[in-house]
């Protein structure tokens, strides 16, 4: 059998549309100048480029594509919104509100800004990962320049009320940063309604290739003010310089477009795919999901088998992909912060395992996957002595 994919979250495959978009902004055939080269017709056609790629991806979270800011990624998006911000505004404070379930990308700039005499609230989420506005409404002083959340978290797939906390953070003047990384393209986001000020994207997420992103920096009704974190050629509002990577942007822009067509009927069918999966678990018994079974992207399922390690089951299942913890983590042995933080103890949280389904997931997969898994948690569990003793008390 060959292996089967379930790790949409960590990254996913190029859609060979958008490949083939980037192909011809490379060679000399193509649309290879650089952007900045307003003297010649090759570079103002990747400038061109570059700017239909801007409205594509600011078409699908309906904002103003001037207020777009090309990065390397969703972690240079979040590092660039959280230092860029909270130096930016010393006079109103040095204060930042997160979660404890956040992206390292934002943990460890949380991390490094405490470091530099900045103050950092982490909140706590509920059981279910959602952060309750009240404990977010409670954190907030007149010193707190900006709150970061997360819309859909990677591990759990659990969406937060971005909406809510924007309305209460824009109505006493602070900033709202959101790590969209895991939303675009897979919930409608409206930039226009929603009271956000900084969005970070990812185009590795969504079917464009890794290595681009972009920061949403909002400039009306306000302009949100930031430092930058590279400083040379003065693009993009001088917010981040470098030569601009053409073949990257409008591959990203191509995958955004893409998102937007799709998105109704592929999230659909992920859906009834994921409850088809959680179904097939669910009668093994003693299996808990983790994350909200109300709040979660249709994607990402995450779960326990009890009297099961995550690593055990995954040994016994090399023919599919995914993940324990997440891919950014799993690098360590240490069991998820994300977990911990919702108050599951060490053994389910070792024993969690992500499944996360995409574009080219299908049904046949699917029922693969579920047999497979079934008849390696009832080995696993004859195995375990401890699992019998549970069993029988
Ligand atoms: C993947 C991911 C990131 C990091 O994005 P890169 O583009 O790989 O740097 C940040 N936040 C979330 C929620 C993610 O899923």
């Amino acid at each position: 059998m060959s292996l089967i994919y379930l790790d949409y979250a960590a990254t996913t495959p190029v859609d060979p549309q958008v490949a083939a978009r980037m192909a011809q902004h490379l060679t000399l055939d193509g649309v290879f100048g650089n952007p900045s080269s307003t003297t010649h017709a090759l570079g103002r056609q990747a400038a061109q480029a570059v700017e239909t790629a801007r409205t594509q991806i600011a078409a699908l979270i309906n904002a103003d594509p001037g207020d777009l800011i090309w990065t390397s990624g969703a972690t240079e998006a979040n590092n660039l919104a959280l230092f860029g911000a909270m130096r930016a505004n010393l006079r109103k404070g040095r204060h930042l509100v997160t979660a404890k379930t956040e992206h390292k990308a934002v943990l460890d700039v949380g991390r490094r800004l405490m470091q530099d005499g900045y103050s950092v609230t982490y909140l706590d989420p509920d059981p279910d990962g959602r952060i309750p506005l009240e404990r977010m409404a409670a954190a907030l002083r007149p010193d707190t320049v900006l709150v970061s959340l997360m819309h859909v978290n990677n591990e759990i797939g659990v969406i937060q009320d971005v909406a809510a906390m924007g309305a209460l953070t824009r109505e006493r003047g602070i900033l709202l940063h959101v790590d969209a990384a895991q939303s675009a393209g897979k919930l409608p986001i409206d930039l226009r309604t929603l009271p956000v000020d900084l969005l970070s994207l990812s185009a590795h997420k969504l079917y464009g290739p890794k290595g681009i992103g972009a920061l949403y920096v909002r400039q009306r009704p306000v302009r949100v003010r930031l430092e930058p974190l590279l400083y040379g050629g003065g693009q993009e509002r001088g917010l981040r310089a470098g030569t601009l990577p053409t073949h990257q942007i409008v591959a990203m822009g191509e995958a955004f477009r893409l998102a937007g067509e799709v998105m109704d009927v592929e999230q659909h069918r992920i859906q009834e795919l994921r409850d088809r999966l959680w179904r097939a678990f669910a009668a093994l018994g003693d299996v808990a999901l983790n994350g909200s079974a109300e709040y979660g992207v249709p994607g990402i399922l995450n779960v326990s088998f009890a009297g099961i390690t995550a690593e055990a089951l995954l040994t016994d299942l090399p023919q599919i992909a995914v993940s324990t913890g997440s891919a950014c983590t799993s690098a360590g042995n240490e069991p998820s912060h994300v977990l911990r933080a919702m108050g599951c103890d060490a053994v389910r949280a070792r024993g969690a395992i992500r499944f996360s389904l995409g574009r080219w997931t299908t049904v046949e997969e699917i029922d693969l996957v579920a047999e497979a898994v079934t008849i390696a948690v009832h080995r696993l569990r004859e195995l375990s002595p401890k699992w019998d003793q549970q069993r029988q008390t």
